[in-house]
């Protein structure tokens, strides 16, 4: 006999797809939604599916955004000259937090990793050289989390930018090897900006 009804099930195994969502929480989360009021559930679900149809990549730096370009690239006070480059828009949140920052993002969508098959075509890379060619940059920071994909990243970008005559950086003081950028407090981010070493 199955556990549960069918509906309920599927439910079940909807939300235990989620990152960081284990079976327990699954079912707790299945329960409650099945508790709410109709009104409230279908407020969920729109929710769920306009973001999903009104978010794209930003056309200039690949951050999620719902317009053509995101308010970042909008904004004309940003410093045009310098790159910051992630592996994930929420790399460029947690770099916002810090609110020292004062330059432009570009977000990779992931790392170089060969083990896993996944070569500079696979991220965006093409787009970040097509903006360096057409830009004023004079620094790219290199961003990339500090795991043995994300140096293989920051190495490649080097490798590739340094011979256009560009300040290539890298930031590094305070972050733990193996760490995520997303989970570095602000602090701690704040110092690693600060202490980029040129490459
Ligand atoms: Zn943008």
């Amino acid at each position: 006999m199955q556990e549960f009804t069918t509906p309920i099930a599927g439910l079940i195994e909807a939300f235990s797809k989620l990152p960081g969502i284990g079976r327990k929480t699954a079912q707790r989360l299945a329960f409650h939604v099945i508790s709410m009021d109709g009104k409230e559930v279908t407020q969920l679900a729109k929710a769920i599916i306009e973001a999903k149809k009104n978010i794209r990549y930003c056309a200039h730096c690949a951050n999620f955004t719902d317009t053509e370009t995101c308010s970042l690239c909008n904004n004309p006070k940003r410093d045009a000259t310098t790159i910051c480059v992630v592996e994930d828009p929420r790399d460029v949140v947690a770099m916002e937090k810090t609110r020292e920052y004062k330059g432009l993002y570009h977000v990779l969508h992931g790392a170089i990793s060969p083990l896993d098959g996944i070569g500079p075509e696979d991220i965006k890379v093409k787009e970040l050289v097509e903006r360096v060619g057409a830009e004023p940059v004079e620094e790219i920071i290199l961003a990339t989390n500090p795991t043995i994909e994300g140096e293989a990243t920051a190495m490649y970008l080097a490798r590739l930018f340094k011979p256009m005559g560009i300040k290539v950086t890298r930031i590094g003081y305070g972050i733990p090897v193996g760490g995520d950028l997303e989970y570095v407090d602000e602090v701690t981010l704040l110092k690693a900006m600060e202490g980029r070493k040129t490459l």
